[in-house]
C-alpha cells in the first residue's frame, strides 16, 4: 500500500502501473499488507530509499526521498540521459521491488547488485524505446 501521494505523484504512478513491463509489480506493492510504501519530496537528495522492518506502521516500511529539481540537473552529466518523476520513482519502486522480494523470501535484504540491476530495469522500462540509463553509480 501507499501513503497518499501528491497529484504529480500519482499521475507518474499511474504510468507505472500500465507499464506492460512492471506494472504487474508496482500492483502487487500497491496490494500487499505487509509493506508500507512512502514517498517524500525533500531537498538535497535526488532519489533515496529505504526499508525497515517491523515498524509501528507495517511489517515493511520502504521510504522514498527525492528531489526531482536536482536530478534533473545530474542526470544529464551522470548519465546523460534525461529524467522525469515518472523515471525517478519507477527507479526508487525497482530497489523497493527487489527488497520486497528478498525480505519475503530470505528475511534479509538484497544484494547491492541486484537491488541495483532491479532498479535500472524498472527506469528502462519506464523510457521505453529509449536512451536508456546504463549505469547505476553511487547515488540511488
Ligand atoms: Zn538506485
Amino acid at each position: 500500500m501507499f501513503d497518499p501521494i501528491t497529484p504529480e505523484e500519482f499521475f507518474a504512478i499511474g504510468e507505472i502501473r500500465r507499464s506492460p513491463v512492471i506494472g504487474r509489480h508496482l500492483i502487487d506493492l500497491e496490494d500487499s499488507e505487509e509493506i508500507l510504501v512512502r514517498i517524500f519530496a525533500v531537498d538535497g537528495r535526488s532519489g533515496w530509499n529505504t526499508i525497515h522492518k517491523n515498524t509501528p506502521h507495517a511489517q515493511l516500511e520502504a521510504v522514498i526521498e527525492y528531489d526531482l529539481n536536482l536530478a534533473k540537473s545530474l542526470y544529464p552529466r551522470l548519465y546523460n540521459v534525461h529524467v522525469t518523476l515518472t523515471h525517478l520513482l519507477a527507479h526508487e519502486l525497482g530497489h523497493i521491488w527487489a527488497g520486497f522480494k528478498s525480505w519475503k523470501t530470505t528475511g534479509n535484504p538484497p544484494s547491492e547488485d541486484l537491488s541495483n540491476a532491479e532498479s535500472l530495469a524498472w527506469e528502462n522500462a519506464m523510457r521505453g524505446v529509449g536512451p536508456y540509463r546504463l549505469v547505476h553509480g553511487k547515488e540511488h
